[in-house]
């Protein structure tokens, strides 16, 4: 298998990252997670334009910008012939050998490698008859609309999940009123009460794609959808629940804890028929 790494197509076991790179000691980097198709990339502007924003942010700078990493992507998903696969993409701040809390001086060059798998196994059983999640407190930091390279909070909340058998964790945090959900270890949540979709407001949570995508498909539909707070009490009367992300596309949620759902429910059903057209689409564009 191939990867490209700092400028050049590589075999992906070369051991090239430097013990003093910045991703590696501190965190200190952006990642994006871009689904392929057929030799195409999914939604490859949206998901770019996130990085960028974000790379802005944290003045790190993504060279080659965009329009050159889509013919390098394009390139390593043909050399590893990945045809249902997962682009992955990770910036870092580079190599400084002082590990100094403070920035490496201008000049230093960023890492940026890029990787090509297939798609993670997923068991089908989650998108037919819907995925366990569990509540778990979200108690990472104040940078969540990033998608940066500190993940441990999400690891443990997923794996929190995993040791029940479930496929994601639901998080909350908490305010004067109750507990309120944010994200997934990894995706985005919705649900649906007399038929208005609510999902969580961006309020320090990623703005996944996928989320947007879904939200647009249900406003292209006629449906109500409203970003607030979301709060777990809310959650108990709503009808459907659901989750959606790059890998996960729209997943309906069957239990959440101890408390189970009928699903997919209809506008579970509908979201996901939009979104599998939306998809299809994209790959005769
Ligand atoms: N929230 C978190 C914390 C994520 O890590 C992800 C994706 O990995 C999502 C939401 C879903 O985002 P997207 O739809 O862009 O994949």
């Amino acid at each position: 298998m191939w990867a490209w790494w700092n400028g050049k197509f590589i075999d992906k076991d070369t051991p090239v990252i430097r013990l003093e790179d910045r991703g590696l000691t501190f965190g200190d980097g952006l990642f994006e997670v871009i689904r392929t198709i057929d030799g195409r990339l999914l939604f490859y502007d949206e998901h770019m334009q996130r990085m960028v924003q974000s790379a802005a942010c944290f003045h790190l700078e993504l060279q080659p910008g965009p329009e050159a990493l889509r013919g390098i992507a394009l390139e390593l998903i043909n050399r590893n012939q990945i045809r249902d696969g997962e682009l992955y993409l990770e910036l870092t701040r580079g190599v400084d050998p002082m590990r100094g809390h403070r920035l490496p001086p201008a000049g230093t060059p960023p890492t940026l490698f890029l990787l090509a798998h297939p798609l993670r196994p997923i068991d089908p059983v989650a998108w037919s008859r819907g995925a366990a999640v569990f509540t778990f407190p979200d108690l990472r930091h104040g940078y969540c609309e990033h998608k940066t390279l500190n993940l441990l909070h999400n690891v443990l909340a997923k794996n929190f999940a995993f040791d029940r058998g479930g496929y994601d964790a639901l998080m909350f945090r908490e305010d004067a009123t109750g507990r309120y959900v944010t994200e997934g270890g990894s995706s985005s949540y919705f649900c649906a009460r007399d038929g208005v979709v609510i999902t969580p407001a961006l309020e320090n949570i990623l703005p996944g794609i996928t989320r947007r995508k879904v939200i647009d498909l249900a406003l292209a539909r006629g449906m109500t959808v409203r970003e607030e707070r979301l709060y777990l009490e809310q959650l108990w009367q709503a009808d459907e629940v659901f989750l959606a992300s790059t890998v996960s596309k729209v997943m309906p949620v069957a239990r959440i804890d101890e408390r189970t759902w009928p699903a997919p429910g209809p506008v579970t059903r509908a979201l996901t028929e939009a979104f599998e057209e939306l998809f299809r689409r994209q790959l005769f564009e």
